[in-house]
């Protein structure tokens, strides 16, 4: 009984460190615990390897780890692309080795080994789409046909030369300085896509997160229905009420079942719970994106204006400006 409880502790310890470490920036989570937790991660954690670097091994030492963070987070690379490679591949692997065993079973059909390799497959897709397409790239070439269909509201963005691009820069475009170029309707430099979410791929972005949602929400579904189906299938509440005499109801027979479970099949109960956790913050990511698409803002323009004090004003202005435009 004690194994598997610590090893569901393990598992929604290791789950919480994960989604903080990755997500704990997105604005669903800003005053949040799990923002402190990714602070301490990212931030405090940091601060002290510095300090410990430069005062066991030097100033040159501490150097190094600043250089590389720099090529790490202030440069183009494909650290967090890979990444993403590694968890699809990796979870959808230990999938395939533990529970397909289980396909076909009671509740599942045999179609589900194949259509989640679709699934899998398509999310592939919109990665590359997404990862590989132009944002947007203003160039001296279409600035003017951007300059025309996003007016200036005089507020947030007024008309000034970009200093780096040397051209004029559209309103609700921005420089990134990570890919050193002017975007147009600037969303964010996204580092798992290693390219910015700008007006020319923003509906690729927002198709992969409510893709990957349904594909998490999906297997965390199946496994439930695996485990389910093997409940069913061995049995189990008939040998609990027949032979060991326990109580024909949900609360006399949940901690036997439970139990059997978490002793019997603990892979798929983490993976459930991995995945369904998953769900749960790229539903709330979704959700945000959905309201920005709705609301014609993008996640730039939600923090320039948060930085302003009349910010639901110039909202207005920005978006009365915009409709005029088009
Ligand atoms: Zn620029
Ligand atoms: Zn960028």
């Amino acid at each position: 009984m004690e194994v598997p409880w610590l090893l569901l502790v393990h598992g929604s310890v290791t789950a919480l460190v994960v989604v903080s470490f990755l997500c704990g920036q997105w604005p669903i989570f800003e005053g949040t615990f799990i923002q402190s937790i990714n602070h301490f991660l990212t931030f405090g954690a940091y601060h002290y390897l510095l300090r410990f670097v430069q005062s066991v091994c030097g100033t040159g030492a501490r150097d190094l780890v600043l250089g590389v963070e720099g090529y790490c987070c202030d440069r183009p690379n494909p650290i967090l692309q890979v990444f993403y490679v590694a968890i699809i591949g990796v979870t959808y692997f230990i999938i395939v080795q533990t529970s397909f065993q289980y396909i076909p079973g009671y509740y599942v059909s045999g179609l589900h080994r194949y259509l989640s390799v679709v699934a899998v497959s398509v999310g592939a897709i919109l990665f590359v789409l997404t990862s590989f397409s132009d944002p947007g790239t203003v160039t001296a070439e279409n600035v003017s046909q951007y300059v025309s269909s996003y007016p200036y509201d005089n507020i947030i963005f007024v008309e000034k030369e970009c200093s780096t691009c040397k051209i004029t820069r559209p309103a609700r475009a921005k420089h990134c300085r990570i890919c050193d170029k002017c975007v147009a309707r600037f969303d964010h430099h996204c580092g798992w896509m290693n390219n910015c979410i700008g007006e020319k791929n923003i509906r690729y972005f927002v198709a992969f997160l409510v893709w990957h949602f349904l594909i998490c929400l999906y297997g965390a579904l199946i496994l439930g229905f695996i485990l389910a189906g093997e409940i069913k299938e061995r049995k189990i509440i008939y040998i609990l009420t027949v032979y060991y005499g326990i109580d024909n109801s949900f609360s006399g027979l949940f901690p036997h079942v439970a139990q059997w479970l978490l002793a019997v099949h603990n892979t798929q109960i983490l993976l459930s719970v991995f995945l369904a956790i998953l769900a749960l913050l790229l539903g709330g990511f979704c959700a945000y994106h959905a309201h920005l698409c709705l609301t014609n803002t993008t996640t730039n323009e939600v923090r320039l204006s948060d930085l302003e004090p009349l910010k639901d004003i110039q909202m207005a202005r920005l978006h009365h400006v915009d409709e005029k435009g088009k």
